[in-house]
């Protein structure tokens, strides 16, 4: 079969790799049917990788769907020919943070695409059971790949406790940032805004979501934050880009008291005093990846 393997900065090769076969009784062989490109493909595609750089090359994708074309003996909820989607990490099942429900933090976690763990950009797959989701009849595979994405936003807007009065301000305009502003509608949030520097990220966002946008880099900004303040500021903020000047914008309509919900990657530190954080008593919260979201993912698009 083909694979997308990954050597290094802008080096990617189609290579020729044994098909794989079922090795323990709880695994599916799946029929690869569509891949997203997620940001951190692209990172890692034109960068060479992360911090660590890349200790040996790897296939990359994380956003996966496809068909189940063999199973192990004790696969119950999944027959051949089911059309499925895949969530891209398989922790132990046995850990602390696994028990407890938190299995985004699993220490053991075998997360495609990431540290060198080989991702989905495979023509045939084996994964476990009970990380593979049945999809209907009416999702398509590209809808069902994109489970994914959305499982990043769920997880960020129920973290920070988003429900019918609150106000939120998404920072960042990308895919998962509309996704997120999408998910508080659907949380019934109060209001919504989205903020980015890029026009065109923030005139799809006014296309596609409810938020209204903001844009930081108007020349007025000072003024229109000021007035987010002063009338409504901001219950919570989720902020998606990893940006220290993006969040220093964002906290100007923070409530005192309020929510920072941390999803945006960045090696840079916080723009903010010790003294602020407890003077406006701000709950900081880092946000990783996303834990049981699948079925309600899969629920809400079909
Ligand atoms: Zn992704
Ligand atoms: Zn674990």
């Amino acid at each position: 079969m083909k694979a997308a393997v990954l050597y290094g900065k802008k080096d990617l090769w189609i290579e020729e790799r044994d098909e794989p076969a079922i090795r323990n009784p709880d695994e599916v062989l799946i029929k690869i049917q569509s891949v997203g490109i997620c940001a951190s493909d692209r990172m890692y595609y034109f960068s060479g990788g992360t911090l660590r750089g890349i200790p040996k090359p790897f296939v990359l994708g994380h956003e996966c769907s496809g068909i189940i074309v063999d199973k192990g003996k004790k696969v119950r909820s999944l027959q051949i020919g089911d059309r499925v989607a895949i969530e891209p990490g398989l922790p132990c099942n046995h850990c602390e943070f696994c028990l407890s429900g938190n299995y985004n933090l699993c220490k053991s976690m075998k997360f495609m695409a990431s540290h060198s763990f080989d991702g989905c950009l495979v023509e045939y797959l084996i994964w476990r059971e009970d990380r593979v989701f049945k999809i209907p009849e009416n999702m398509t595979f590209d809808e069902a790949a994109l489970i994914e994405p959305l499982s990043v936003a769920i997880f960020a807007v129920r973290s920070s406790k988003i429900s019918k009065n609150t106000r939120v301000l998404i920072s960042g305009a990308g895919p998962i940032g509309i996704l997120a502003a999408e998910v508080s509608s659907l949380y019934k949030a109060k209001e919504i805004y989205i903020a980015d520097i890029i026009d065109n990220r923030l005139k799809t966002a006014a296309k596609v979501c409810s938020a209204k946008t903001i844009n930081f880099d108007n020349p007025t900004i000072e003024e229109e934050l000021e007035e987010i303040k002063e009338s409504n500021p901001v219950d919570v903020i989720i902020e998606t880009t990893g940006s220290p000047q993006a969040l220093e914008n964002g906290l100007k309509v923070l409530k005192r008291g309020g929510q920072l919900s941390l999803i945006g990657l960045s090696v840079k530190s916080l723009p903010l005093r010790i003294i602020d954080i407890v003077y406006q008593a701000y709950k900081i919260q880092g946000i990783y990846r996303f834990a049981n979201t699948y079925p309600q993912a899969i629920g809400w698009v079909s």
